[in-house]
């Protein structure tokens, strides 16, 4: 069967199941899902080696083109399966708040489908959900039925979790705030964004009073520490184009923000002084708060100084919300020593985001694991610890310690793309991570567009664990990061 051949078996064997599937639902739904589930997707064929891919994001995409483009004699097939039919990318996206002009006429799109990735790289995507996987027998079960493995690379990103952060709410509590106050720190398919968005638009047209509530995470391993803040920088730009009384308020329970922090408050004085409120503090009480503890703008972002200053500064540790009034309960301290007292503050727009943690995907693979759901590697490798069919890209990655990023998932994930290739076709099995990148921007001011940019090299320590060593930090043209954007994150689904 040509390789055209069988992308149309797949669309076909997609529509179909689909159509039945919607047909029936009001009936046999359950039986008809489960008949899908028996139903062998696609026979192996003796003539290539199989490498399943689950998660279509930019790590396993970035694994599956670049196993074929070392595979010049078509010995390997590579099969993606990801559960929704367009990728949204997070990366950049917190522009899309501050309707940055330079985004817009990039005319740089969000959304992506497979077609150019299929296409492009002799890869078949189809568009099911993983639900269950048997690494003894190599079978992966989908929606659409079972499929069988030489290699798996397991690449499904990051779950949200909620039960951490508020223990006693009820799943109906956690359902309204993903629906009413959503993290919008999932790819999937951007539905989490485009509700925020749409509750900034309704906000701008009854007034734009009271405040844009941002909620960073608690803490722990984070999908892109410096999001929120540079989301809040974004939101704040839209209050001033849009001359709107309200602000965009971080409450945070750090007394810096949790990434690039002296850069960001640096940023939130100059830049958002009277539109973006930190842990209560405006632009000016942040000043005359760096002023009080000896220090000025000149020097207050100098190590030594800065962290001075953070334990002078205040903390907001969220405790409940109530979705019908709109209103948080936290608890508020002056600074880290003091004693904290509760508080309440009513929002317009609540992001509440939560602890962040491994996708539960990976859970089905039944590998070794850390305690925020990471799949352990083996040291200096990025397959398992415990079982060497199987591969790990992206954010999942545990045992080495690469910031959740798309940066180290591509980078990674070219790496890792080519190691498999080279163990099915020379036999070799080596890979060297410290040719893998760290690089994070974020979009920070609108005009001149100005963004902060972090690089990080990798080093491998002792016990085989990839990490971060040198670092840079710098302001740079916000240019820079829509150029990094289109060749790292556009990259595998364009060309
Ligand atoms: C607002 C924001 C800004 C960011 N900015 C930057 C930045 O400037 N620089 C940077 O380097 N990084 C940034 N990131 C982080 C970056 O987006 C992620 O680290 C990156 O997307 C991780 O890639 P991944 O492939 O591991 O996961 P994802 O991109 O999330 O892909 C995982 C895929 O797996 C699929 N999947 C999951 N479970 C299943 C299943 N059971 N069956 C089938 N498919 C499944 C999902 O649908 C998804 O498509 C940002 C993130 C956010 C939220």
């Amino acid at each position: 069967m040509s390789m055209i051949t069988r992308r149309g078996f797949f669309k076909f064997l997609t529509l179909t199941t689909a159509s039945t599937m919607v047909v029936e639902a009001n009936n046999e739904r359950n039986e008809t899902r489960l008949l899908a589930q028996k139903k062998e997707l696609l026979p192996k064929t003796k003539k290539q080696q199989r490498v399943v891919v689950v998660g279509g994001g930019i790590a396993g995409l970035s694994v599956a083109e670049t196993i074929k483009q070392n595979d010049p004699d078509n010995k390997i097939e590579v099969i993606v399966l990801e559960r929704n039919a367009q990728y949204f990318a997070c990366p950049m996206s917190n522009t899309l708040f501050g309707e940055i002009k330079e985004v817009e006429e990039a005319k740089i799109p969000f959304q992506y489908d497979y077609t150019l990735a299929e296409k492009n790289h002799n890869i078949d995507v189809i568009i099911t959900e993983v639900i269950d996987a048997d690494i003894k027998k190599k079978i992966i079960t989908t929606t659409l039925g079972t499929i069988e493995y030489d290699y798996v690379v397991v690449a499904p990103g990051i779950d949200y979790n909620y039960k951490k952060l508020f223990p006693i709410w009820s799943q109906e509590k956690i359902r309204r705030a993903t629906k009413e106050t959503p993290a919008a720190m999932f790819s999937d398919s951007g539905k989490e964004k485009q509700i925020l968005l749409n509750q900034l638009q309704d906000w701008k047209k009854s007034g734009g009073e009271g405040y844009f509530v941002i909620i960073p995470p608690k803490g722990g391993k984070v999908r892109c520490k410096p999001a929120p803040y540079e989301r809040a920088c974004m939101v704040s730009e839209f209050i001033k184009k849009y001359k709107l009384p309200g602000k965009v308020y971080i409450l945070d329970n750090s007394p810096k923000p949790q990434a690039k922090g002296a850069k960001f408050i640096e940023i939130f004085i100059k830049h958002h002084k009277d539109t973006l409120v930190f842990n209560g503090m405006s632009g000016a009480e942040m000043e005359s708060r760096i002023k009080k503890a000896g220090f000025d703008m000149s020097n207050f972002m100098k190590k030594e100084n800065f962290s001075e200053l953070e334990e002078t500064l205040p903390v907001c540790d969220i405790k409940d919300v109530d979705f019908d009034k709109k209103e948080l309960a936290f608890l508020y301290s002056e600074n880290v020593f003091e004693e904290a007292k509760k508080e309440s503050i009513s929002y317009a727009i609540c992001n509440l985001i939560p602890y962040h943690r491994g996708n539960k995907t990976a859970d089905l693979f039944k590998v070794k694991q850390d305690k925020w759901g990471g799949m352990l590697c083996a040291p200096s490798k990025t397959y398992s610890v415990s079982d060497s069919f199987v591969y790990i890209a992206g954010d999942i990655m545990g045992y080495h310690k690469f910031s959740p990023s798309a940066q180290a998932s591509s980078s990674v994930g070219f790496l890792t793309g080519e190691s498999i290739a080279n163990r099915i076709l020379k036999g070799k099995d080596e890979i060297d991570l410290t040719k893998a990148g760290i690089t994070c921007f974020s979009m920070v001011v609108a005009d001149p567009l100005k963004a902060i940019e972090i690089s990080k090299s990798i080093i491998i320590t002792q016990k085989g664990v990839a990490k971060a060593g040198s670092t840079k930090m710098s302001f740079r043209d916000g240019m820079g990061l829509i150029g990094w954007y289109q060749a790292v994150v556009e990259t595998p689904f364009k060309y």
